[in-house]
């Protein structure tokens, strides 16, 4: 359950990278599956397909959990409004369940995200967003909303896998309730072949994906991993019949290389804006 009272599917599919024409399918393959979220970004360019995956899958509209994000363009709070009626408009919905600041970009903007911030205020207010939350924030970007701001966070989505466990940034949202929404949950495939964890999954007989994506159910962190191959899709969704130990799942968690580990940009200086 969100800081808000609402409840999120912890386990969602990941659209990043997946091909506008190729989305629809792959989403609604997921939803055949069973899955119940996904999340996707304005930057994806793939919200239509979303959209359309749903509508294809016959669910109704209440019964997908929709995750969008706010372009890096489009800080400035007229760009923001706008954008969330963008995004409505190409999901062809008239909300979202979450919608998330995609990245601080503190060295844009006068280093001015508080103001956006409001703008996802109002539109939960008037409805368009139901819970809002962040992406890519640092403990100190955090300490400003708090600080500034009415409405808490109900999530902040950060890179999280066995090689960065981001535990800095956990703590610092633990502590307001602020949920850890765990991007790259498998680091794209990097750790899979990781000889610790290749080793615990053959003592259960399940894939690495399956260890690692099930190592994050059990530490709290909502997950959704992406995929356009039917049986890797299916493969991700099977994690509710087996339970690590806690040796393992501390073992795994010692696979953190610190930095060294992070697969993405820092959020601290990252300010790409799409041209
Ligand atoms: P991921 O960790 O989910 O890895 C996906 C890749 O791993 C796939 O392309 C595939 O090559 C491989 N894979 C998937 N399932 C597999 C399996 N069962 N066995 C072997 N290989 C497998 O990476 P991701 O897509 O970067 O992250 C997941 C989601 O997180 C994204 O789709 C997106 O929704 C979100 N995300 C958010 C941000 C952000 O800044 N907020 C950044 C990156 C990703």
């Amino acid at each position: 359950m969100l800081n808000d009272g609402r409840e999120i599917p912890q386990l969602g599919f990941g659209v990043y990278q997946i091909e506008p024409d190729e989305t629809a399918s792959a989403v609604r393959r997921a939803l055949e599956v069973g899955y119940r979220h996904v999340d996707t970004a304005e930057m994806y360019g793939n919200e239509a397909g979303v959209g359309q995956g749903v509508r294809d899958a016959g669910l109704d509209r209440a019964d997908v959990w929709i995750t969008s994000k706010l372009n890096n363009g489009f800080h400035e709070p007229d760009d923001a409004r706008r954008a969330i009626d963008d995004s409505l408009a190409a999901l062809g919905t008239d909300y979202l369940d979450l919608f998330l600041i995609h990245w601080p970009l503190p060295t844009r903007y006068g280093g001015d995200f508080v103001s956006t911030w409001r703008v996802l205020e109002e539109a939960r207010a008037d409805g368009r967003l139901r819970s809002i939350g962040v992406s890519n924030f640092q403990p100190h970007h955090l300490q400003r909303l708090l600080d500034e701001t009415t409405v808490v966070p109900a999530v902040n989505q950060v890179e999280v896998h066995p090689y960065f466990t981001n535990d800095e940034v956990r703590r610092a949202g633990a502590q307001h309730q602020i949920a850890v929404e765990a991007w790259s949950p498998i680091a794209q495939g990097a750790v899979l072949g990781d000889p610790v964890i290749t080793e615990i999954a053959q003592r259960y007989g399940k894939s690495p994906a399956q260890v690692v994506l099930r190592w994050h159910v059990e530490r709290g962190d909502i997950v959704f991993p992406k995929s356009t191959t039917p049986a890797r899709i299916e493969e991700n969704f099977a994690l509710f019949d087996f339970e690590l130990s806690g040796e393992d799942v501390v073992a795994i968690g010692a696979l953190d290389k610190g930095e060294e580990g992070r697969t993405g940009p820092n959020p601290d200086t990252f300010d790409y804006v799409p041209g």
